[in-house]
């Protein structure tokens, strides 16, 4: 996810420089001036309450705010990140945003703050206003709104910078310039951010040494729970006991041991370009784990992959690796196989289901040769490091 907010007086070019940030990132774009416009013209009992403190140029209260903003936000699940307008516009909103940023497990990237001096807004507030049709496009409530944006919106900026992710732009170039700068900022907030891949399949599918090859080509960090849980075993650790002790018995391994596991990997890989997961989260609990353990990291979920191969081939291929040389232990007789072929079915299917409808899932198909599925799962990955002809 990338999430802007564009942040500058009335007039700054904000909706224009949106636009072109919209179409390249693929964002959902939220102006809450825009918001508040269709509510008017709706005649909504949103918009009536709205009406009069617009055309006087004051801005609207932070409740009002909050119910438009969670509305768009809900209706739009899968965006791929959120571009904001003309929001944040107090210090309370900006707290708004971290909570529903929060919400959706996600942060915000950048402030992006237009620098344009007032006379130079009111010229341009001015000339918009001979076509734009709004009523607060007129000297007097120009000044309000520019006095409103001193007075209430300007402290937004040190809260962001405290942050770290304020970034300042000068507004006055021309459009193209302009764009030039903003682009290259939320360029390089996207790339800086670590991904986060998830790769699905039922045993046999070849998920394993798919993730591992994208791993190394990716440069991301192979972040697979049974072979950890193998390592410690090899290593003896006290982790590696218990575990050898569930295996023997034929118990799950408890969450308590797995997390931890994970968490370590995870602080321990800091350079690492992002993570690439298999084998978890493999229930719903553990699905709600990672989100939980990615946002203490700063990062979130940002591509799933599920490899599909037919049952039938899926039988096949897992009994004529039981008969080589890299049979699993959990491989060994038909009725092993079959349990791990329906906990999948029955404990991780939810879990893609519910990553269906939360962020969109990548079938991708694995009837193929190796070299065929690479290709295909790397094409996806590979989208995650693209956006588009950026500037240098
Ligand atoms: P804009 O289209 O962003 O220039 O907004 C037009 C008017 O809508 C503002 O002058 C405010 O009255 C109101 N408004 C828009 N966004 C906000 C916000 N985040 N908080 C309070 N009022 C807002």
């Amino acid at each position: 996810m990338l999430n802007i907010a564009l942040f500058g007086p009335p007039g700054a070019g904000k909706g224009t420089q949106s636009r072109q940030l919209v179409e390249r990132f693929n964002l959902c774009y939220i102006s809450t001036g825009d918001l508040l416009r269709k509510e008017l013209k709706a005649e909504s009992a949103l918009g009536q309450k709205a009406k009069d403190i617009i055309a006087s140029g004051n801005l609207v209260s932070d409740e009002i705010i909050v119910q438009i903003l969670e509305k768009t936000i809900t209706e739009n699940p899968n965006a791929n990140g959120f571009l904001f307008d003309g929001f944040p516009r107090t210090t309370i909103q900006a707290y708004i945003l971290e909570g529903l940023m929060n919400k959706l497990n996600s942060e915000l990237d950048c402030l992006i703050n237009l620098e344009v001096p007032e006379e130079e807004s009111v010229r341009r507030l001015l000339e918009r206003g001979k076509t734009s049709g709004r009523s607060d496009d007129n000297e007097v409530v120009i000044r309000n709104r520019l006095k409103e944006y001193h007075d209430k919106t300007l402290p937004v900026l040190d809260f962001y910078a405290e942050k770290g992710v304020r970034f300042d732009v000068k507004g006055t170039g021309t459009i193209d310039d302009v764009q030039e700068d903003v682009t290259r900022i939320a360029a390089s907030q996207y790339t800086k951010k670590p991904v986060s891949v998830v790769v699905f399949g039922y045993p046999g599918s070849g998920r394993g040494s798919q993730a591992r090859a994208l791993a190394e080509k990716f440069g991301l960090e192979f972040v697979a729970t049974g072979k950890m849980l193998q390592e410690e075993m090899d290593a003896g650790t006290d982790i590696g006991k218990q575990v050898a002790e569930l295996y023997a018995s034929g118990e799950l391994v408890p969450d308590e041991i797995v997390i931890p596991l994970i968490e370590k990997k995870i602080a321990s890989s800091q350079d690492a370009r992002g993570f690439i997961f298999k084998g978890f989260p493999r229930t719903l609990v553990q699905s709600y784990i990672l989100d939980g353990l990615l946002m203490k990291h700063g990062c979130s979920i940002s591509k799933i992959l599920e490899i599909e191969v037919p049952m039938l081939q899926l039988m096949e291929r897992l009994a004529k690796r039981s008969r080589t040389d890299s049979c699993m232990p959990y491989d060994t007789s038909t009725e092993k196989i079959v349990r791990r072929l329906q906990e999948h079915e029955q404990k991780t299917m939810p879990v893609i289901q519910k990553y269906e409808q939360q962020h969109g899932v990548k079938t991708i198909d694995g009837t193929g040769g190796f070299d065929q599925v690479f290709e295909d799962c790397s094409y996806e990955i590979q989208s995650l490091f693209q956006v588009g002809n950026l500037p240098t």
